[in-house]
């Protein structure tokens, strides 16, 4: 990369950190003129915003744009707006016998850590910017953003909307590649939040860690459907077929592969399909069905397909329209699903992130809650059942960044959730209060009363009586 990138770079976040500091401490009402102003950029210019992300998909709908993008981001600020008071409170913390009786106090303070890099991935731009900008700012934080460069419109759109709604000591937009995206995770942040793949992950705490700049990351990975025999297949069908069909399967929570039971492989496959024909009797002629966002990632997806079918799946293809596919030139692709999978198919190694769903079957429960074990723990969980007890058994027994029960992905839209992953699906975690606190610093304060404590405790030399006693009292 050329060095003026990486001086720009350096120089915005110097300038972001010198007026930081000559500004602390800033009142909460400055931070909630700061996310209000995020939130008017987002209604004010929604239209083009979900323009811009058509544009650069290839389509997606302006409605799910406006539901997804949107209005879901401006929750996450409504939210941020709603608890701040409460989030930012000092909180006391208890002060051990007997100094609590000598007028010793102890508090924490949430405290800003400075400047925050927001690193973002293209499946949802301007979410994945936008929300965790709303509570890093809600944090007092300062905020650089380099968005994806797959979604270029959308991304040069959010940079020039920032620099009208923000001074750039407040929030900057960097746009730009690869390499700008590694420079951009080798600077010395207080913090930095990544959402993107787990390969990106590795690489951006490896960056990050030059620096011992603590991260959030949000990453991906194979999130699994377990289906009980007592699951309502039509009515899991319908919720899995939306979960997956929704901006065309591109999302980090969505379904990645179903585990069903042997005896219902048919019924499930038949409730998914009949959900996909019900929400999309087109696909190709039908603006709510997304694009895969690159030539590059929709032949990866075919590719997927092709292994799998070498490897022995069959294929079916989710086509309620009979439409003709091969010659759409659109970067549609139907739901397709792979039954017959092992281990071998890469669709059983990567992420999917695109409309292909495979399906296991299973004897016995355990067996699915053990290939969950044997894999990369997930993001996201999916158990589909009335039985409660089989219900418990697949949650104690697994582990997942979140988990939804008798649907998909809901769990990520409930504000008062954390949401993030664990091990390789990622790590710390933003929304809710615990938001609030990654982006800030608990900082602990400890008031010392007059009275001469360390005396009191034997901890002055010259040690003698009152030492040994303070130890053996502490034992
Ligand atoms: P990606 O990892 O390819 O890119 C994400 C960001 O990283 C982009 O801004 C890119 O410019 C930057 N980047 C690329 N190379 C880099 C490098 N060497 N060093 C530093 N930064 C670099 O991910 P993507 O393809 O944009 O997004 C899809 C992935 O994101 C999927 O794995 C998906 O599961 C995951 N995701 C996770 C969440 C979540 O909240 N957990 C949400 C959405 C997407």
């Amino acid at each position: 990369m050329a060095d003026d990138r990486r001086d720009e770079l350096e120089a915005i976040l110097k300038l972001q950190r010198d007026a930081f500091t000559a500004s602390r401490p800033e009142t909460l009402g400055m931070r909630k003129d700061r996310i209000k102003r995020a939130m008017a950029l987002l209604k004010d210019h929604g239209e083009n915003l979900c323009k811009a992300m058509s544009a650069d998909f290839g389509n997606r709908a302006m409605e799910q744009s406006m539901l997804t993008d949107i209005s879901g981001t401006v929750g996450a600020g409504k939210h941020t707006l709603k608890h701040i008071d409460k989030w930012a409170k000092p909180e006391k913390r208890s002060v051990q016998f007997p100094l609590n009786l000598l007028g010793a106090k102890a508090e924490i303070r949430y405290e800003p850590k400075g400047v925050i890099g927001i690193l973002s991935p293209w499946n949802f731009p301007v979410n994945l910017a936008f929300a965790p900008l709303m509570q890093v700012l809600g944090a007092g934080n300062r905020a650089m953003i380099k968005p994806s460069e797959f979604t270029e419109r959308t991304s040069a759109l959010m940079a020039e909307l920032v620099e009208e709604y923000f001074t750039r000591d407040e929030v900057a937009v960097i746009t730009g590649g690869p390499e700008v995206a590694q420079a951009f995770s080798s600077l010395p942040f207080d913090h930095l939040v990544f959402t993107g793949s787990t390969a990106t992950g590795r690489k951006v705490m490896q960056a990050a860690a030059e620096n011992l700049v603590p991260v959030t990351l949000e990453l991906g990975g194979k999130s699994p459907v377990i289906m009980g025999r007592s699951a309502d297949f039509a009515k899991a069908g319908e919720r899995i077929a939306l979960g997956k069909m929704m901006n065309a399967g591109q999302i980090c929570l969505a379904p990645d592969y179903m585990v069903v039971p042997d005896d219902k492989e048919a019924e499930a496959i038949a409730g998914v399909s009949e959900g996909v024909a019900n929400m999309y009797p087109k696909l190709l002629e039908n603006d709510d069905y997304a694009s895969i966002v690159s030539d590059r990632h929709f032949e990866r997806l075919q590719s997927l397909v092709e292994d799998a079918r070498d490897k022995g799946a069959e294929v079916i293809e989710v086509n309620p329209g009979n439409e003709d596919f091969a010659n759409a030139n659109q970067r549609k692709m139907p739901l397709t699903i792979l039954r017959h999978v092992n281990d071998e198919m890469e669709a059983m190694q990567e992420e999917i992130f695109g409309p292909v769903l495979p399906v296991k079957t299973y004897r016995a429960i355990d067996e699915a809650v053990d290939y969950v074990n044997e894999n990369d723990r997930p993001l996201g969980l999916y158990y589909f059942g009335e039985d409660t007890d089989e219900q418990d058994r697949v949650l104690n027994r697994t582990i997942s960044g979140g988990v939804t029960t008798n649907d998909v992905i809901f769990h990520v839209s409930m504000d008062d959730l954390p949401f993030g992953g664990v091990g390789p699906s990622g790590m710390g975690s933003y929304h809710a209060i615990e938001g609030f606190k990654e982006f800030s610093h608990a900082r602990s304060v400890y008031h010392q009363p007059k009275i001469d404590i360390a005396k009191l405790g034997g901890f002055k030399p010259p040690y003698g009586k009152a030492t040994r006693k303070a130890a053996a009292n502490m034992m």
